[in-house]
Formats: structure tokens, sequence, C-alpha cells
């Protein structure tokens, strides 16, 4: 029986998209277009313009002169927090077309899609206070001679660049804070997924975001993304992607020293201790290795679990891994939709056979689901690997699981540790003492207790060593985006320097 509703069905022709620029579309004109397969289906879903570098200069000139004129900084708070609301309220009207351009083009879980545009929406409506609640200090201790003030300013013009997993979501994860802080954005989504980050222009513009606040190019990495990275009239780039690609952004940031802030790879340890509610930290593994079919930055893609129960815990994964629905993410069952690339098909694959080759066990899948259409990978569990293994190291972005066991504490946070990034970590165990313990210790910039990928948008996002710099989201994802200024008032008549 076909699953599929009507509103889910496939296009019949690629949705065109120019491009969005001080408040209006642009048409492709005489640019290069790229037609979009979904990764699900291969067929044409949407066709993308190719900017050129002079679209990006005309893009970075407009949003230079919406700041500089005061259109939007100069609001109150609550002027910016009613836009933000109304712009809550235009992703939850387009809640359907959204959520369905974002699986044509991610491939993604329909069902996930919905909660990720609702999710966004809420992040809308969470910003929308940080933008009233946004203040300096004051500092009335410095004499009766002299008053204090730290002021916060809008940093300018943000250059937004954004990843494929996550398009929607992690553009809201962003967006409604920069423009709670009152700068303006040229934003480049990933050039696979583009579609989502277009329509939020739209809906930005419908909420009465004045023209020029939120502009958005379209095109490659290596090309605008590159360029956007070294515009001199860019003041922060806010850069979501890989730790590689984040290495040459900030390389490239340098010539006018824009700030950056980056949000990169992960390869993030699930710990599992002998006292956890097995059957709940069994749960919680399979969704960190499969959701997002792993392609997921803060996926817990290294399970690092107590020697004396490694053994029935793996039994217990396989039997849950066994039973995760993949398939057609237009299906609202399905749980894990298609790989987003060739190239990262082949990548997954690429490393799951390195793993055979080093010697891991492979517990259950490893193989490419090849139906007629599409691109799709078991979720797979690798035993006895070792630590210096790559798949026990590199970030593998599929649904791919490296089991490392440990016998004491401390060698768990040490195995825990045992890596170049420090995005997010996992911790199982019914004692409070050695929850908190671990949760000090371990190198991550978020950290989930009996639980894994979850949260809202309160809490800050970020992470430590070589997955990144600056935090996302919560009132500290709205200071990011500010200067601080120090002021000193003298009350009174000035002492003389000059006798
Ligand atoms: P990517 O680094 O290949 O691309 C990210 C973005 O950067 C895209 O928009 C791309 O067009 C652009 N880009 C590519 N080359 C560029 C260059 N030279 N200069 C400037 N921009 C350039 O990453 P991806 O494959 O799209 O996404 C997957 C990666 O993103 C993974 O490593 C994942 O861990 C990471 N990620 C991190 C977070 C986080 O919050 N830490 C969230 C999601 C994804």
């Amino acid at each position: 029986m076909d699953k599929k509703t009507p509103l889910h069905a496939l296009p019949a022709s690629p949705r065109d998209f120019g491009f969005f620029v001080d408040g209006h579309w642009i048409e492709p004109g005489s640019r290069a277009t790229v037609v979009r397969l979904s990764p699900a289906h291969d067929v044409p879903v949407t066709c993308i313009t190719r900017c050129t570098k002079d679209d990006l200069d005309h893009a970075v000139t407009v949003a230079r002169e919406a700041f500089a004129d005061r259109r939007w900084s100069g609001l109150a708070g609550a002027d910016r927090a009613a836009v933000l609301l109304k712009a809550a309220a235009g992703i939850r009207g387009r809640l359907d077309e959204l959520s369905l351009l974002e699986t044509l083009e991610t491939g993604k879980p329909i069902s996930q899609s919905r909660g990720e545009v609702e999710g966004a929406a809420a992040i809308y409506e969470y910003a929308a206070g940080a933008a009233r609640a946004l203040h300096g200090d004051t500092f009335n201790n410095l004499g009766d001679r002299v008053l204090g003030l730290v002021t916060r300013e809008p940093i300018g013009v943000v250059g937004l660049i954004t990843p494929w997993n996550f398009p929607f979501f992690i553009l809201a994860e962003r967006v409604p804070f920069i423009l709670a802080a009152g700068c303006t954005i040229v934003a480049k989504p990933s050039e696979v997924t583009s579609a989502t980050t277009l329509v939020m222009a739209e809906i930005l513009a419908n909420a009465g975001l004045p023209d020029g606040v939120f502009n958005v190019v379209t095109g490659s990495g290596s090309d605008i993304g590159q360029a956007m990275t070294e515009h001199a009239g860019i003041d922060m780039v806010s850069f979501t992607g890989s730790t590689e690609v984040g290495r040459r952004a900030l390389l490239a940031s340098a010539g006018n020293f824009k700030k950056l802030g980056l949000e990169l790879g992960g390869k993030n340890p699930q710990i599992v201790f002998a006292d956890a509610d097995l059957d709940d930290a069994a749960d919680g593994v399979v969704f960190g290795t499969c959701f997002n079919a792993g392609q997921c930055c803060v996926g817990g893609s290294r399970l690092v679990v107590e020697r004396s129960i490694a053994a029935d815990f793996e039994k217990l994964l396989a039997e849950k891994f066994s039973r995760i629905r993949v398939g057609d993410p237009l299906d609202p069952e399905t749980q894990v939709g298609a790989i987003i690339t060739s190239a990262q098909n082949d990548s997954i694959l690429g490393h799951i056979a390195g793993g055979l080759k080093g010697g891991a066990r492979l517990v259950c899948g490893g193989e490419a689901m090849n139906g007629k259409v599409g691109r799709f990978i078991q979720p797979t569990l690798f035993a006895d690997v070792g630590r210096d293994m790559a798949i026990a190291r590199e970030e593998i972005f599929g649904p791919v699981l490296t089991i490392l066991p440990f016998d004491t504490f401390e060698e768990a946070v040490e195995i825990a540790n045992d890596t170049i990034y420090g995005l997010a970590a996992s911790i199982w165990t019914k004692n409070l003492d050695k929850a908190l313990q671990a949760m000090r210790l371990v190198q991550a910039g978020r950290v989930w207790i009996n639980t894994t990928i979850s949260g809202g948008p309160e809490l800050p996002i970020g992470g430590f060593k070589q997955s990144g710099s600056g935090r996302e989201t919560g009132i500290y994802g709205v200071e990011e985006y500010t200067e601080v200024k120090s002021v000193h008032i003298t009350l009174g008549k000035r002492d003389h320097w000059v006798s």
C-alpha cells in the first residue's frame, strides 16, 4: 500500500529558485543554475542559482547600507521581537511546504522534517524574547565621581554559512539570534540544500523585516563561501560545517580580522556504565547513531561501554538496529532516510570497508541498500575496534557505530577524550556521583546525561577543541553577535592634568 499522502508526492518538475537580496527575489537570468535531485528518489526537485562574486558584493553592499542607516539596529528590542514572532507564525503557516522541500532536498524522513520546522518556529519565538532581554552592565562602584557602563552593540554585517544536514533548523539556531542582536545578514546555504533558506528570506520579508537586513546568495562553498570568508565588507562569519573547511575559513578571515564563529565536526562518545538502565541506554545509543542517517554533528558515533556488560549490550544494540525502519523519506513511518550525496555515500562505504580491512568485527549492517533509486546504508555496528583505527577516530557522518570497551571510570573518561573533537558527549548511569564526575571531566561543549541529542534554544551550543569556537543559541547566542563597549563617565569637574 502506498502510504504517501498527495501532499508528500514527488513534484512533477523542479521548483525554480532565484536568490533574495534587498527584500526581493532576483531571477537567475543568464547565471548558471544547478538542479538538485532528491537523494532518495533521483528525481529533480529544485533548481538553484549559481550566484556570482558580483552578486555577493551586491548583497554585502546592501547589508552594509541596511546596517549603517540603523533601520534595524536602531529599533527597540520590542519591535525586533514583533518581527521575529511574526516570522515564527509565518514558518508555522508554511509548515507543509517547508517540510516537504527539506525532505526532498536532504532525504530525511518527512516526520523528522516537520519536527525540525516546528522546532525552528519555536526558536524564533524564544529569540524574540532574547531581543528584549539583551542588555549591558553598569559599574556603580568606581567612586562618587565615576560611573562605568558596558554596552552591547551589534557587530555589523554577518556572513552566515550553513551545512546540508539540518538546513532549516541550523539556520534557525543562528538567524533570529543574529537579528535579535541588531545585525544584518548575508546567508549562503549549502549548495545541495538551499531551498528552505530562500523561503525563509521571503517569510522574514513578509513578517516586516526591513529590506536588506536578511539576504541570501546561493552557490558553491569553494567559490561564494570562500569569497564570504575573505570579504572585507563582512564583520563576522558564522560558519557551520566540517573542521577541515572551518580551518580554511579561519585562514581566509584573517584579512580584515573578522570575528569567526565556528561550529564544526565531532566524534562524540556515548559512555555507558554497567549500572545504567541498559534498555534506555541502548535505545539512546541507537538513536544517537542513526538519527538523520548518522549525518549529525552531535551523533554519538563512539560507544564507550563498561567491559562487564559489553557483550550483552552489543546483542541488545544489534537487535534494536535490525528494527529501524530505513527507506523512503516520504513515507511517514520511515525513521532513517537517504544519504545526502553519492560522494557522502562513497565516503561512508569507504570507512566501512576500511574498518573491515583493519580487522574490526562487523556485528550488523555494513551494506548499501541498493534499490532502483536513491542511496541508503544499513545501520552498522563494529566491535573489536582498535582505538587508532580510522573508524574510531574520524568523523564518518553515516549510521556507523564503533564499540570501545573500558574497565575503570578513569579509562572511560580517557577514551572519551581521546579525540581531536569536543562537540558532545552522552553519559548513561543511574549513579548520580558518577554521572556528574564524568560530566565535569569530559571535554565537550554539550553533555547529555541519560539522554542524547535533546535540548532547546535556552542553552548554548558549541564545541571544545577542534569542534569549534564561540557559542550559538541562548542569551550567549545573542551576545556572540555583539561588540562590548566600555564607557567611563566623569561626574563633576575634571582633575586637571595641566597645572
Ligand atoms: P562543509 O564544511 O563541506 O560545508 C559547510 C558549508 O561550507 C557549506 O555551505 C559549503 O558550501 C561551505 N563551504 C565549503 N567550502 C568552503 C570554503 N572554502 N569557504 C567557505 N565555505 C565553504 O560541511 P557539510 O558537508 O555541508 O556538513 C557536514 C559537516 O558539518 C560535518 O563535519 C558536521 O559535523 C558539521 N556540522 C557541525 C555542526 C555543529 O553545530 N557543530 C552542525 C552541523 C554540521
